[in-house]
């Protein structure tokens, strides 16, 4: 393929809807077309090699450019592209369901295979659904959620998405879905503890479970760290007290490790290794493929598997899945993909270089527009406020409007010097490809450390700070 650049614009223009497209902007988007990729690189139309900071959208587990990857996948292609996921089997998508079941931590023996994300969500939340009107309990279906939390863009993952970005303009209330406020430390009010924060919002579930009574509370949904609500990392222990809460109040804990799983924090799955927890459903997608190919899929416990099948099944069969649950293709890319990860003992990479990408990314947090910084693993954000305008009593719209643009504008810094971030509005987010060596963590913060201090010196001249 070898479009112009300018016909490329044109299309992208008129043709292509975007996910979350800003429709102001449509019709005069330059947006930065990427030609080519290669390890933990990307390369723009201008030739100009950029860091991908994101990793694609936190998913470029093994990096870009896998020549093993283009094989698995073309031999799959040609062997046999697809079958009916209904009704047959085969080989790669039985052999990843093993491999997952393998993985996962506790019981979670069953594999549900789905085609992203958002799709495995819904298939963790229709489970529930399904799971209590069979065992007898049909008012057991009001889920918990999160302010911040993402879990989706079909409907019902949007419906426990705690974003407002998310939700607005859409009829989204079904009126079963319920938010607990931000687990987020750096918003807590001033002078309280950390212990107190924690207390406080492990507090809030428990009060939401016997408001709502449990017998009407079927699942707390929860990702490990909030990924795309701005990289929130609980309050430690937090995760813990919250999933025995749920087992006391037989309420089910969904995970949703699609950015937390798969090496992200330094091991398969987040949950058991990194915050002690056993979850009753895991959803997962993103680095199940390093992002080669779309797959997702929901690991479930087999104590809940068992309770509805076999002779407690009474008649019914799970009416849920997709054409392409269990893609042969998707499967075949996600074997190899956790084969690399295996074979270059990509975990304990990321367990032996998060430390130094921490502490260089925490060093941020001596510049004055540097509000927070946060991360854990390979993943991490740095939140930007114009301090002097925050003290000037700034009327919120305004100042709001402000904030939004300091992630845009300290990325187009970030670009110029050979780096790409996710501007999410004074936000800057950051999942680097699981290869990523310890002098290039070291050029990705140094860009970005330059990057906010253009940006300052910038808001400095316009504002007369
Ligand atoms: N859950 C979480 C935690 C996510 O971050 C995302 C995607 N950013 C999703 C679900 C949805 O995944 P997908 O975009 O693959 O549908």
């Amino acid at each position: 393929m070898s479009d112009p650049i300018g016909q490329i614009h044109e299309h992208d223009n008129q043709a292509w809807f975007h996910p979350w497209e800003y429709l102001p902007d449509v019709g005069h988007n330059q947006r930065s077309i990427i030609q080519r990729a290669e390890g933990i690189h990307v390369f723009d139309e201008h030739g100009q090699r950029l860091i991908d900071g994101p990793g694609g959208m936190w998913c470029m587990q093994i990096g870009y450019g896998r020549k093993e990857m283009a094989e698995a996948i073309a031999e799959q292609a040609l062997r046999m592209p697809y079958m009916n996921p209904f009704s047959l089997t085969s080989e790669a998508p039985t052999r990843l369901a093993a491999k997952l079941a393998e993985l996962a931590p506790g019981d979670l023996k069953r594999v549900f295979l789905t085609t992203g994300g958002s799709t495995a969500v819904d298939t963790a939340l229709r489970f529930v659904h399904f799971y209590n009107n069979l065992k007898g309990r049909p008012g057991k279906k009001h889920i918990i959620s999160r302010e911040h939390a993402y879990h989706g863009s079909t409907y019902l993952g949007a419906t426990v998405t705690g974003k407002d970005r998310d939700r607005n303009w859409f009829d989204i209330n079904t009126g079963l879905s319920h938010f607990l406020p931000s687990v987020n430390p750096a918003g807590r009010p001033a002078g309280m503890s950390l212990q107190a924060f924690c207390d406080a919002r492990v507090a809030d579930l428990e009060n939401k479970i016997l408001e709502l009574g449990a017998d009407k509370v079927g699942a707390f949904i929860a990702e490990p760290i909030q990924a795309s609500g701005g990289v929130i990392v609980p309050p430690e222990g937090y995760l813990k007290r919250c999933w025995e809460i749920c087992r006391r109040h037989d309420v089910l804990f969904i995970a949703d490790e699609v950015v937390t799983g798969f090496g992200r924090l330094g091991h398969w799955f987040a949950s058991e290794a990194v915050f002690g927890i056993q979850p009753d459903l895991i959803t997962c997608a993103k680095g199940l493929t390093s992002g080669y190919l779309p797959l997702g899929a929901m690991l479930l416990s087999e104590r809940l598997f068992q309770e509805v099948s076999g002779s407690n099944a009474n008649g019914a069969s799970f009416g849920h899945g997709f054409t392409y649950s269990g893609h042969p293709v998707c499967c075949a890319a996600a074997l190899k993909s956790i084969e690399i990860i295996e074979r270059e003992q990509l975990l304990q990479h990321v367990r032996a270089l998060s430390p130094h990408f921490l502490e260089r990314l925490h060093a941020l947090r001596e510049i004055p527009l540097v509000f927070d910084t946060r991360g854990m693993g390979l993943v991490g954000c740095v939140e930007c406020r114009v301090r002097p305008l925050v003290e000037s009593g700034m009327d919120g719209s305004e100042l709001y409007a402000f904030e939004t643009e300091l992630g845009m504008r300290i990325d187009r810094h970030c670009h110029e010097l050979g780096l790409m971030v996710r501007p999410l509005t004074n936000l800057c987010v950051f999942s680097p490809p699981l290869v990523i060596q310890r002098d290039e963590v070291d050029q990705m913060l140094d860009i970005l450390h330059e990057a906010i201090l253009r940006t300052q010196r910038e808001l400095e001249l316009e504002l007369g700070l």
